[in-house]
């Protein structure tokens, strides 16, 4: 019997143009909400969607249609950000360029959505700043108890009148890892206008899908995940709400792997559009952003992965070894439960977020562990299911 929670739902139509011309490209199977740790009791009752993904033919974004219910997702949400030192110097980076850039002075608002523990807001320094986040999950109390100004809800045109009521429109309006989450996108953007005033700056940072398909990252694919950004929906969708982009930068390390960084405006701002706008929309049609062709490939390369690691992993426990995972974040679980992977095969994960240990990987079901107990357990191998800290692993 396959378990759905209530508020589950599949788009009919593309999240940004209304479209229903919508092409499979890729079905990774019935999967749990990646950042559903549980608990063994809590195994009968787990829920599993389709984690399929799709591409708008008309314009050309690519997304999941199937929703999981937002507060499946968020009430039991457990990741702290700054407990990765990876992201504390990302985000600490992130912040001093906006500053550079965008030059603060005291009793200037500045508004991270999504702000997690506060890990993005702690890198602005400079004195006087009002420094404001908007969380939906519990970990906005951590914020608040850091010393944050913290919204908690879902954010939108009445969170952003509430936030301008008490400070004003803010300066830079940050969404790292959060843009590309939202099922109601256009009531999210319609918030953005009032927030920005006439010439604030909204910056998204997002994996990028032309790494994410070049780079075959398929384990950033899952529910949370609702659509896989490039730079051709963007602007026309931006465009419509009365929103510029002006500038756009490809970032190396975002917090799931290569990202884009894209900077808005209102357009009556009038900041000049940098060549940077042009040159992206040109590579991505030259690279085929609109065309079935790269996904096919993608799609094909994803299988690839799957039978190679699969075969590896089969030719190990044949010569009797046994087999670890190392760090369990979200996207992990896409890879375990793609390959159907079980305890049979992966004994146990060390993970260094202590919220996470002692409950079980969602859907493959493996324990995790400790550091010091998986050190203990020793096997003789490790699969690293958080391969975008490998350069920290090396340094
Ligand atoms: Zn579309």
């Amino acid at each position: 019997m396959t378990v759905r929670a209530q508020g589950f739902k599949k788009n009919r139509a593309c999240r940004y143009c209304g479209a229903t011309t919508l092409d499979l490209v890729l079905s990774l199977g019935e999967q749990p909400p990646s950042n559903s740790f549980l608990r063994a009791d809590q195994v009968a009752g787990e829920a599993r969607y389709p984690l399929d993904v799709y591409r708008c033919e008309r314009c050309a974004l690519v997304q999941l249609l199937d929703v999981v219910p937002a507060e499946t997702i968020f009430d039991d949400y457990v990741y702290l950000s700054s407990t990765s030192k990876a992201l504390v110097q990302h985000y600490g980076r992130l912040a001093e360029i906006l500053t550079g850039r965008f030059g603060f002075r005291a009793g200037d608002a500045v508004v991270d959505i999504g702000c997690n523990d506060g890990v993005l807001l702690k890198g602005y320094t400079q004195p006087g700043l009002v420094r404001i986040g908007v969380e939906p999950s519990k970990v906005a109390e951590v914020a608040s108890a850091a010393g944050f100004t913290v919204f908690r809800g879902f954010f939108g045109p009445a969170l952003a009148r509430d936030i301008v009521e008490k400070h004003g429109p803010a300066k830079v309006v940050t969404a790292t890892n959060v843009f590309a989450h939202v099922d109601a996108i256009g009531n999210f953007v319609d918030g953005l206008r009032p927030l920005l005033g006439h010439d604030g700056v909204f910056v998204i940072e997002a994996p990028y899908l032309l790494d994410m398909v070049e780079q075959t990252l398929f384990d950033t694919i899952y529910h949370e995940h609702l659509c896989y950004l490039s730079l051709t929906p963007l602007v026309p969708f931006l465009a419509r709400h009365g929103l510029e982009v002006f500038d756009v930068e490809r970032v190396p390390f975002g917090a799931s792997g290569p990202a884009i960084r894209v900077f808005v405006q209102p357009v009556e701002a009038g900041r000049l559009v940098g060549s940077s706008v042009k040159q992206m929309l040109d590579d991505e049609a030259c690279w085929g952003v609109d065309r079935p062709e790269p996904y096919r490939g993608f799609a094909r390369a994803v299988e690839q992965v799957r039978s190679g690691v699969l075969d590896i992993l089969a030719r190990l426990k044949e010569e009797g070894a046994s087999i670890g995972g190392y760090g369990a974040p979200a996207k992990g679980n896409t890879l375990l439960n793609f390959l159907g992977l079980t305890p049979a095969i992966i004994e146990s994960i060390a993970e260094t977020n202590a919220w996470k240990q002692g409950l079980l990987t969602p859907g493959s079901h493996i324990p995790i562990v400790s550091e010091e107990e998986f050190l203990h357990r020793m096997p003789d191998y490790a699969l690293l299911l958080s391969w975008n800290y490998l350069d920290f692993f090396l340094d």
